[in-house]
């Protein structure tokens, strides 16, 4: 890239709903992991009645049935844009509640079924126990191999086609507490089970992101310079000790 200020564009849908269990600590990851390297954020918080406007990076948080209802309605009404953004290599988090609405479906209770996206294959259905807990997960494309992380939701979210998990449970339930699997990924899509929040025990998953973020605005591949992590790793070994 040439010197000229580099920049990154992040979009954080449906905060006012979905923004459960501490998700926004996801959002301070990923500014100040770029602000850190110089690389200038433009961020927006997308609400209900806004438009979705292009962005490198988009994030959703969790959130309770109720407040999946009303976002599952508006962001019906932008699948196409948000499909032809995944198509054209944006990168989206989704967390809990806002990973189940990337699916084809959320199924709750006694309710309605929630309409997905489907930015991913996958769908969910609402199981009869409440999966809460430390999780960690062995991972095929990162380095350290992990990710941690605290789940806290009654969905069961199945996998199909080419949509892949982001690893296997070592602790914890993950998508479903059946087959070993934790979270998805489809092309730049990824979504999982892991509050925590997520990033911040996880720097080398939010550099993954911002790396491909980067390289989706830049179109060439990107080396972020590192960062002293010390503190966050100790905080990730923390939780991968206990799990084996
Ligand atoms: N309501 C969904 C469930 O219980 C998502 C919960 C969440 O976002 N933590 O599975």
């Amino acid at each position: 890239m040439e010197d000229k200020k580099v920049k990154i564009s992040i979009a954080h849908l449906y905060p006012k709903l979905l923004n459960l269990y501490g998700d926004y600590g996801n959002i301070i990851v990923l500014k100040k992991r770029c602000q850190w390297r110089g690389i200038e954020v433009e961020f927006d918080e997308i609400n209900i009645g806004d438009k979705i406007t292009d962005h490198d990076l988009y994030f959703i948080g969790g959130g309770q049935d109720k407040q999946q209802e009303d976002v599952a309605k508006e962001l019906l009404t932008h699948k196409s844009e948000l499909i032809t953004q995944r198509d054209d290599g944006a990168v989206f988090l989704g967390i809990c509640g806002g990973y189940q609405l990337f699916g084809h479906y959320y199924q709750p209770h006694d309710k309605d079924k929630l309409q997905g996206v489907s930015l991913i294959d996958a769908y969910t259905v609402a199981g009869k126990n409440r999966f809460i807990g430390n999780v960690t997960v062995e991972t095929d494309f990162l380095l350290p191999n992990t990710l941690v992380g605290f789940e806290n939701h009654s969905g069961l979210t199945f996998l199909e086609g080419d949509t892949k998990p982001l690893g296997t449970t070592v602790i914890g339930n993950g998508n479903n507490g059946q087959d070993g699997s934790e979270g998805a990924r489809y092309k730049n899509v990824f979504g999982t089970y892991l509050h925590g929040s997520l990033l911040p025990k996880n720097p080398h998953f939010a550099d993954y992101l911002i790396t491909l973020a980067l390289e989706k605005r830049y179109r060439q591949k990107v080396e972020l310079p590192p960062l002293d992590d010390t503190f966050e790793y100790l905080a990730h070994k923390s939780v991968v000790e206990k799990a084996y």
